[in-house]
C-alpha cells in the first residue's frame, strides 16, 4: 500500500532555514537554495519525516486528491 499522497507546505514566517527537513528527507524533495525553501512534489514519497523534523512546526502535510 502506498502512503497517502501529500503536498508539503511551508509557513515562511516560521521557517528559519535550519535545514533539518532537508537533512531527513530520503528523496531530496526539499532543498534550500539562495535562502529559499523549495519543495519538489515529483520526488516526494509522502513519508512526512520533514514535518516531524521541523523544530518550529513550519511544515504541514496537505492531503492530495487521489487520481
Ligand atoms: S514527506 Fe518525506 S519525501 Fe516528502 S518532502 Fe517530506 S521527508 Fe521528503
Ligand atoms: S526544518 Fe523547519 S525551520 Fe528548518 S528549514 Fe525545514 S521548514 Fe524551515
Amino acid at each position: 500500500m502506498p502512503l497517502p499522497k501529500v503536498k508539503i507546505d511551508v509557513i515562511r514566517e516560521k521557517c528559519y532555514l535550519c535545514g533539518s527537513c532537508v537533512a531527513v528527507c530520503p528523496k531530496e524533495a526539499i532543498i534550500i537554495e539562495n535562502d529559499e525553501w523549495m519543495f519538489f512534489q515529483e520526488k516526494c514519497i509522502s513519508c512526512k519525516f520533514c514535518v516531524l523534523a521541523c523544530p518550529v512546526g513550519a511544515l504541514n502535510a496537505i492531503p492530495l486528491e487521489e487520481e
